[in-house]
């Protein structure tokens, strides 16, 4: 076997095609089979001549990653643990909203940002995934969930890794997500996340078509930010804020930025003034997230009051600021706490009937 065809992206599979001595447009055909009908097998390419199916199927599988297992919370949101071809684990959330599915995506198995409130920050970094580890979570979980095709499904890549470090991969990803003849998802339904990533925001700024930017801000001083975030050393809040100043905007496009509110670290009156200080000029939104507490980390989530006291003050000052209460928390399926179910028993995931 030479290799995946998942993961291949247009132009590859019709050069694939002609190398093969068969007409290009059989590489279209192929990516629709691939990403528009979700095929596992070449045999149901009804489309593509017998002989080319079997030559392919000689040397190329059709490889998503495995459901190793998964849990439902209360909420409504799943958790999957997948299992990459080379073993190695990492996880997808899939969140229910009213008529919308959000899929909570991860760019890398682990990260090496090492930021202190986040679970996946103690894994270190692996490795990058894929174009098509990425792409293989939503064709994995949408079928699991047997999500019907004209659900409206938003993309975050907010689950385990930092997309930014993994440009290339997401970029291909989201072309096959956007293809009309692939999974035909609006790149105004899916949102990049970044720790700040300076130089990679402004190559992400210059892609001709690409998802909404997201910056974990959590902080509203160099000195805070860098105890919380260590790449603030390199790349400091004024540098950042700059950057998303110069950050190109569609019309009704804005910056998210996020905000973990960590109890007596983060989140006073003064912290909020100096936030919404930050953001000033910047077409942007906040979205405070309540800290998801777990053993190992130093810190506890902000009382509800600090909460709606922190949002009024940024509020108070032509901020818009919502509260984006985690999903998924029972399960510790929410951003941010996706970690290797292995690495700890207590939290390891079971099977859960849906
Ligand atoms: N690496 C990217 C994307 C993945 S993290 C980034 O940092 O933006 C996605 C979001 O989860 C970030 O905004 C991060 O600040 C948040 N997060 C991390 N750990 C968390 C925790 N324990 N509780 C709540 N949010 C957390
Ligand atoms: Fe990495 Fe984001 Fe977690 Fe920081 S918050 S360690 S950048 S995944």
């Amino acid at each position: 076997m030479e290799g995946n065809l998942f993961g291949l992206g247009k132009t590859e599979l019709e050069q694939l095609a002609v190398d093969c001595e068969q007409p290009k447009y059989r590489g279209k055909q192929l990516f629709r089979n691939l990403y528009a009908r979700r095929v596992r097998d070449l045999a149901a390419c009804t489309d593509i001549p017998v002989n080319f199916r079997e030559d392919l199927g000689s040397r190329y599988r059709v490889g998503w990653p495995e459901i190793k297992s998964r849990v439902a919370s209360q909420d409504g949101a799943v958790r999957y643990l997948l299992t990459l071809h080379d073993g190695e684990n990492i996880e997808t959330v899939y969140m229910p909203i009213e008529n919308r599915v959000t899929l909570c995506l991860s760019s890398q198995v682990g990260c090496a940002v090492g930021c202190s409130f986040c679970f996946t920050a103690l894994l270190g970094v692996k490795r990058n995934l894929t174009a098509g580890e990425i792409v293989g979570q939503v064709a994995a979980v949408l079928e699991a969930q047997q999500v019907a095709a004209e659900t409206p499904v938003n993309l975050v890549f907010m689950g385990m890794g930092e997309p930014l470090l993994n440009l290339e991969a997401v970029m291909k990803a989201v072309g096959i997500f956007s293809d009309s003849n692939g999974f035909a998802l609006a790149l105004r339904r899916m949102t990049v996340s970044t720790a700040g990533v300076i130089p990679q925001i402004r190559k992400f700024a210059e892609e001709p078509a690409r998802p909404r930017l997201a910056v974990s801000l959590n902080a509203s001083s160099d000195q805070q930010r860098t105890a919380l975030m260590p790449l603030n050393r390199k790349y400091p809040l004024k540098e950042l804020l700059q950057t998303c100043r110069e950050f190109p905007l569609g019309p009704r496009e804005y910056v998210t930025f996020e905000y973990v509110l960590l109890n007596g670290v983060n989140d006073s009156d003064d912290d909020a003034r100096r936030v919404a200080a930050l953001v000033r000029g910047i077409k942007c939104k906040l979205n405070l997230i309540p800290f998801n507490p777990g053993s190992e980390l130093p810190y506890n989530p902000s009382p509800l009051e600090r909460v709606l006291g922190f949002q009024d003050v940024l509020r108070s000052r032509d901020v818009p600021a919502y509260i984006r209460i985690s999903r998924g928390q029972d399960v510790m399926a929410a951003c941010g706490q996706l970690r290797l179910g292995a690495m700890n028993p207590a939290t390891a995931p079971m099977e859960a009937s849906l």
